[in-house]
């Protein structure tokens, strides 16, 4: 597929490159919570484990996800539901996304929460909501 025109995995309606493109490929920070986890829920569909790490914050942040050796899960679609960002240097999102893992439909509904760091937000933790 050609990722110039696609439209973006998170749902924006934009176009790959104009939206979760930027932060996956051009190396831009993601500028609140929010766009960070769109481009880390787009980084899960296209198993890009090397940007879920770096946007992880390293208190919390696994050794590896192993995506590779996982059944592979098939993202349907994202919805985020609230966005809030009580200071500058901390917010939380909640999202619902929807995928399957061997043909069975799964729903992960999750509050995350997030710190910005010398202008860079990370994903902290999420409570299952
Ligand atoms: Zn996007």
């Amino acid at each position: 597929m050609d990722k110039q025109t696609i439209l973006c995995p998170c749902g924006s309606n934009e176009k790959y490159t104009d939206c979760c493109g930027r932060y996956l490929h051009g190396g831009e920070a993601a500028p609140t919570a929010e766009t960070l986890m769109r481009s880390r829920y787009t980084a899960y569909t296209l198993g890009r484990e090397d940007y879920l790490l770096a946007t992880w914050h390293r208190s919390t942040r696994p050794a590896s996800l192993e995506l590779a050796s996982e059944p592979r899960s098939k993202w349907l679609g994202l919805e985020v539901v609230r966005h809030e960002q009580p200071n500058q240097d901390h917010a939380v999102v909640e999202f619902v996304a929807r995928y399957k893992v061997s043909g069975r439909a799964h729903r992960l509904h999750e509050i995350s929460s997030f710190v910005c760091e010398a202008k860079r937000w990370f994903y902290v933790d999420g409570d299952i909501a």
